[in-house]
């Protein structure tokens, strides 16, 4: 029923737009005006993430590309929240669209990766949260990208502290070893799928877990860049 509602709201462009309100728009999307309006960063604009020697242990390799969609601005802000805060999964394919718009874009002089993996998260907070927000965004990509998602890849085998808390030093601290690839992926090329990209702490611990399954090179995909942070 609720299906049919949406379809018939979307069929006359009954929905509000998510950012701004204006009405007359699909369901689940953004007016023209707040699309075009988006923050969005420039393909290699958080590369400069790979230079993390500092917080490197011997043996660890960082990511090959790092790549955000959006910057962190009150527009992107106020979807995130929703998003992720007041429980709207109906926004996931939104944002998934703006990431693989994006990467079309990096990646349109070379191969994109062999498969697509979500940063996990723990049974807790996906209990809590009542969806698993980076999985939702990550199958959304794989599919506007026709590759294959690999549900469940990673597993967070502890609990990190809330991240925004911390320190930079202790994020890295905590992060490191949170992670584990449940497969092999001997000889592949690995995206991660995360919805803010800050430090980078989160998912050097999804590329470790890996690279120590065989990844050849694993890319770090995120919607958000937060710069500030
Ligand atoms: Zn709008």
């Amino acid at each position: 029923m609720l299906a049919f509602l949406q379809r018939f709201a979307n069929a006359f462009e009954l929905g509000t737009c998510w950012s701004c309100g204006y009405s007359k728009v699909a369901a689940a999307s953004l007016c023209p005006y707040c699309e075009e309006a988006l923050p969005r960063w420039y393909p290699r604009c958080c590369q400069h993430l790979s230079d993390i020697e500092q917080h490197l242990v011997a043996e660890q390799k960082p990511c090959r590309y790092w790549y955000g969609a959006l910057r962190w601005e009150p527009q992107v802000q106020q979807l995130i929240t929703q998003f992720k805060f007041r429980y709207k999964a109906e926004l996931a394919p939104l944002l998934a669209n703006q990431l693989a718009a994006h990467l079309r874009l990096c990646y349109r002089e070379e191969p994109l990766p062999d498969c697509v993996v979500a940063v996990p998260m723990t049974q807790q907070a996906w209990r809590k949260r009542g969806f698993h927000q980076t999985a939702l965004l990550a199958r959304h990509v794989s599919v506007a990208l026709e590759l294959p998602y690999i549900a469940g890849g990673l597993r967070k085998i502890r609990a990190v502290p809330m991240q925004h808390m911390a320190s930079k030093a202790l994020r890295w601290e905590n992060s490191r070893g949170s992670q584990l690839a449940l497969q092999d992926f001997s000889g592949c090329t690995v995206a991660v799928v995360d919805d803010v990209l800050s430090t980078g702490a989160t998912m050097m611990a999804a590329a470790d877990a890996l690279y120590k399954k065989g990844a050849r090179a694993v890319d770090a995909w995120a919607v958000v860049y937060n710069q500030h942070d």
